[in-house]
């Protein structure tokens, strides 16, 4: 190739000369991704060959050392580096050796407890909860009116409760009724489903609590509403297992929390449970949530309030509503509102663009024929 570069003509010279010099420049661009590559697997190897760090919380700090504790519970007197700003609650990264310091983890990086519940500001008014006037006075006697006037309250000298108990069947309006007194109240609303926070955080389900009330009053006024109360405060016959122990340690720190806040604050608790009869009495002593409501299964005349509400912005021809009312006996809220979502789509299929009576009876028919028959197993396993 050098020799016909060097020939005479110039013809030749000017053919070859591109592609030499684009053939270097691949092979260099090939050896710079190769050495590019061989380091990056040479620090994942290195990566692979270090030991893991630990993560653990302080405790307190003592004599310019810190107490740490470990996950698994165990308790350590550790140094740190004296240009390291620690205090009791951070969480911080230790040596697996000697467990001593090395930094701390920002707390923005922690737990990230705002990706673990649900926090929003409801728009729901009074006028969308059905039938339950008598619960939505008592909700607003204990959880209004303190948060909007809470100088009343120290005039007369009574302190309200710190939370309330609804109990009742499923689907009957409790996060409703919960995230309508949020909204009457601009409360930042706060929900928390107890049976995932016991599966999913094994071993933070403390921190977790701890660090949801840390949220709520940051973001106050705010409601924090406990779905599902019962997975986390059952009465436990036998916590011998580690998973019992864990739902145990974290239903503590949910007392030591609602302890340790006052009632004229502006931070509520709302439990919400199907099942009241499992419940650890110790959730339910005076200063924690001492006010149970009981929310039924609406009776007729709550039967008729729901279906107007989920009825006003259908099209609708010529409704009996006495008979559905009538029909729907034993219809809890979600349903009553299933069943008009139900009866739209039967429209839908009769390629009509208003809803008919009969469409309304079909789909009554259907929900109770789908609770006879329990869930389509069909559908959820595909
Ligand atoms: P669960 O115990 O299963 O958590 P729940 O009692 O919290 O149920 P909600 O989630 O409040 O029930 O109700 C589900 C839906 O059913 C609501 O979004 C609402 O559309 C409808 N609904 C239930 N009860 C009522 C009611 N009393 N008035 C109007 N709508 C209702």
């Amino acid at each position: 190739m050098k020799a016909k570069r060097k020939s005479a003509e110039g013809e030749i010279e000017r053919e070859i000369a591109p592609f030499a010099s684009d053939d270097e420049s691949r092979i260099k661009e090939e050896n710079i991704i190769l050495k590019e590559t061989v380091e990056l697997m040479q620090r994942e190897l290195e990566s692979y060959r270090r030991s893991p760090f630990i993560v653990a919380d302080v405790k307190s700090i003592i004599d310019g050392n810190a107490v740490i504790k470990l996950s698994n519970g165990s308790i350590f007197y550790v140094t740190f580096p004296p240009n390291l700003s620690i205090k009791a609650g951070d969480t911080v990264i230790v040596e697996q050796k000697n467990l001593s310091i090395i930094k701390k983890i920002p707390s923005s990086r922690e737990f990230g407890v705002e990706n673990f519940v649900i926090i929003e500001k409801p728009k729901i008014s009074w006028s969308d909860v059905g039938g339950l006037e008598e619960q939505a006075n008592e909700l607003r006697e204990v959880i209004e009116a303190p948060l909007k006037n809470p100088e009343i309250f120290r005039k007369i000298g009574i302190t309200p409760p710190k939370g309330i108990l609804l109990y009742g069947p499923p689907g009957t309006g409790k996060t409703l009724l919960a995230k309508a007194v949020a909204s009457s109240t601009n409360a930042t609303f706060i929900e928390i489903v107890s049976s995932e926070l016991v599966q999913k955080f094994i071993g933070e389900g403390a921190k977790l609590v701890r660090e949801i009330f840390e949220l709520a009053k940051q973001k106050a006024p705010s409601i924090i509403f406990i779905d599902e109360l019962d997975a986390l405060a059952s009465v436990r016959i036998d916590i011998g297992t580690s998973g019992e122990r864990e739902v145990q340690r974290t239903f503590m720190q949910l007392l030591a929390e609602i302890d340790g806040f006052k009632p004229l604050g502006n931070v509520k608790i709302i439990g919400c449970t199907n099942r009241a009869d499992l419940l650890d009495p110790a959730i339910l002593r005076s200063g924690r949530l001492d006010r149970k409501i009981e929310i039924p299964n609406p009776n007729a005349g709550g039967r008729r309030e729901i279906l107007a509400i989920h009825t006003r912005s259908m099209n609708i021809r010529a409704l009996n509503i006495d008979e559905l009312v009538r029909i729907t006996l034993g219809f809890s809220g979600a349903e009553l509102q299933a069943a008009c979502t139900e009866a739209g789509y039967f429209a839908i299929r009769a390629h009509r663009t208003f809803v008919t009576q009969e469409d309304f009876e079909k789909a009554v028919r259907k929900i109770k024929k789908g609770e006879e028959e329990g869930p389509d197993l069909h559908r959820i396993f595909g």
